[in-house]
């Protein structure tokens, strides 16, 4: 079987994860120490930011981020209605209301005109989601947010080192955004992570408060903060995935056009493809189909494992129906739930197993 994603590291890099766990067990220190700090500089580095601060996981990134801006009850954050329910789950343990918008089926993305129509007094903030790692039109994005005097933020839990067509980075139009080193992430730990980069000092140092039981200096608590400090271990580890992220984005990038210039199976369409090849991490590599049962039953008979990002729209789950002022019953986000499919995508996957994965889904009918 060709799994969606593989996560074992090869015999060099475990004799490198070895090395790092025994100096962090070495060390005696192990939250928020020397190398949380190396990984957090090397962080903001990488993304061309002023700073970095590390969490303890990609949801708490969004929550801290948007309680440096003061956001709360009463107060309504705009998202995209097909995205990781963390991102919504963060709006609503700060108290204020998620307000959802429906998507562009085309790419899956957050659409520019829903958001329009909902934005009103009350709202504070729009989160752009960089869904499955595409980086778009985030200028037009800050626009919009601008002329309606709200914060923009990022969510760049699938979109590690995305750069746009016109050179912007992710994660730094946003007044701050937000990353996860979930284990299937792009940049992956070994247990949950995350951080918040930003260019605003004020929200560095506030977030840097907050992460920590919102203590400004010990025993002294300023603010009332979280517990979601960032580990030694996972710091370690992770500047160790941080050397291989470029050759793993790029080796992400050869398979998805690989499959773009050999798929043509006219049941089987493909998400817009980007007007720019930097702009996509391919995160997840997704495809539309009618009849998705039967479509992931033959490539499980092919031997081509599939998943689903997501299954449900946002304002479908349930339990969102006490949270949401509208069920966005006519959203097409939720056709797009429902056809959605994210095939094998993941860098060290042989050329092999491109193959295979492209010829099951060709075969398809
Ligand atoms: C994974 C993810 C998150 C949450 O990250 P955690 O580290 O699991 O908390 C938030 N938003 C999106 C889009 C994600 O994919």
């Amino acid at each position: 079987m060709i799994p969606v994603k593989r996560l074992t590291a090869s015999p060099k890099k475990q004799k490198l994860q070895l090395q790092a766990i025994q100096s962090v067990l070495t060390s005696g220190n192990f939250i928020l120490g020397k190398h949380v700090d190396d990984f957090e500089r090397s962080w903001a580095q990488f993304c061309g930011a002023s700073y970095s601060v590390g969490v303890a996981n990609g949801m708490d990134a969004l929550e801290i981020g948007m309680r440096c801006l003061d956001i709360g009850p009463g107060d309504e954050v705009i998202t995209t209605d097909i995205t990781a329910f963390a991102t919504v789950l963060s709006i609503l343990k700060l108290g204020a209301t998620p307000v959802l918008a429906d998507i562009d089926p085309s790419s899956g993305l957050i659409s520019e005109e829903s958001v329009k129509s909902l934005i009103n007094p009350r709202t504070k903030a729009i989160i752009v989601v960089h869904l499955y790692g595409y980086f778009k039109n985030i200028q037009k994005w800050k626009d919009i947010a601008d002329s309606a005097g709200v914060h923009l933020i990022e969510d760049c839990a699938q979109a590690h080192g995305c750069v746009d067509s016109t050179g912007n980075r992710v994660g730094l139009t946003g007044i701050f955004s937000a990353f996860s080193f979930y284990p299937t992430k792009n940049l992956g730990g070994y247990g949950d992570s995350g951080a918040l980069v930003t260019n605003q000092h004020e929200i560095y140092e506030r977030s840097k408060i907050l992460r920590n039981y919102g203590q400004s200096s010990q025993y002294e608590h300023k603010f009332i903060g979280l517990n979601s400090r960032m580990d030694e271990l996972q710091a370690a580890l992770l500047l160790i995935e941080l050397q291989n992220l470029e050759k793993e984005t790029k080796s992400r990038r050869t398979i998805a056009d690989n499959y773009r210039q050999n798929i043509n199976n006219p049941n089987v369409f493909f998400l817009e493809e980007p007007h720019h090849k930097y702009s996509h991490v391919y995160h997840q590599f997704v495809v539309k189909v009618k009849d998705r049962s039967g479509f992931q039953n033959h490539l499980e008979n092919c031997g081509v494992m599939s998943q689903i990002h997501y299954p449900c729209a946002i304002s479908a789950q349930p339990i969102m129906r006490q949270y949401i002022k509208d069920f966005c019953d006519r959203y097409q986000s939720h056709t797009f739930a429902g056809e959605c499919v994210s095939i094998p995508c993941f860098p060290g996957m042989t050329p092999l197993e491109i193959d295979a994965v492209t010829a099951a889904v060709q075969s398809y009918s």
